[in-house]
């Protein structure tokens, strides 16, 4: 029996990887035997600026935006792919496996939100989870991840590791992540999707956004750094320089040393 070559991993290779199921799972969804999925804090940091920059431009707006042609065509593309079959009748299932099956019964949930208790936010009012998945917010859920998969510097909570890990995005894991981003919104609760559908779903967005989305990442990353100048700027301005007023480090140093004899 050969084991994983992953670190010091014990566990029997699975199939014909180099790695145990685990870590070549891993390595599937997020480029990286050892990574995980892109924390939520990561992504928060990021949905404000693609939000913005969908926004369509005021005359009197300064920073750039994105062109609302490109922003509408997107718009199509992602209510093509994703809403439009939520609203199509099941297909009937002819083989449990079959990805495009599996695919449609998650876009269709996402259309269709059945929950016993619905998620609430902390005012007590349904939260956007609890309705239909909307073109707007799908383009956005998918613009997040992949800025947040692709920006350099992207870093990832690893699950039994103890610090965060850089992500090695390929083309595999980025479109993995772009399905599971757009299908966790599901509003079936307790209902398990496989890595099939992410794949299939993920696969059909980046080969529509990729162009639109690589231009968005370029324009996160200038955002955010500017963001960052500004930041260290104003703490500059509002801090006092630190003046040294009385030696004070003298005589604690000799009581010390009286103590100590
Ligand atoms: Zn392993």
């Amino acid at each position: 029996m050969k084991f994983c070559t992953y670190a010091a991993c014990t566990k029997p290779r699975v199939n014909r990887s180099d790695l145990c199921a685990q870590h070549h799972t891993r390595r599937t969804r997020y480029g990286h035997p050892a990574a995980g999925a892109l924390a939520p804090s990561d992504l928060r940091v990021i949905a404000p600026h693609v939000r913005f920059l969908l926004k369509p431009q005021g005359p009197l707006a300064r920073s750039p935006r994105l062109d609302a042609q490109l922003v509408a065509l997107a718009l199509d593309t992602v209510d093509r792919i994703v809403i439009q079959p939520g609203h199509r009748p099941l297909p009937p299932r002819v083989n449990r496996r079959d990805a495009r099956y599996l695919l449609a019964i998650g876009l269709h949930r996402l259309q269709h939100p059945r929950y016993t208790r619905p998620p609430l936010n902390p005012r007590g009012q349904p939260t956007l989870k609890s309705q239909p998945l909307g073109a707007h917010e799908a383009l956005v859920v998918v613009l997040t991840a992949w800025c947040a998969a692709t920006i350099p510097g992207a870093i990832t909570r690893p699950l039994r590791l103890p610090g965060p890990l850089p992500r090695f995005p390929d083309e595999r894991s980025v479109a993995m992540l772009l399905g599971g981003a757009v299908l966790a919104r599901r509003q079936h609760v307790g209902a398990r999707m496989s890595g099939l559908p992410r794949w299939e779903l993920g696969k059909r967005l980046a080969e529509e956004l990729a162009p639109m989305a690589a231009y968005v990442a370029t324009l996160v990353v200038a955002r955010m750094k500017l963001q960052a100048e500004r930041k260290l700027a104003r703490i500059s301005q509002q801090q006092t320089p630190i003046v040294p007023t009385t030696n004070t480090t003298a005589p604690t140093q000799t009581t010390r040393l009286r103590l100590a004899l």
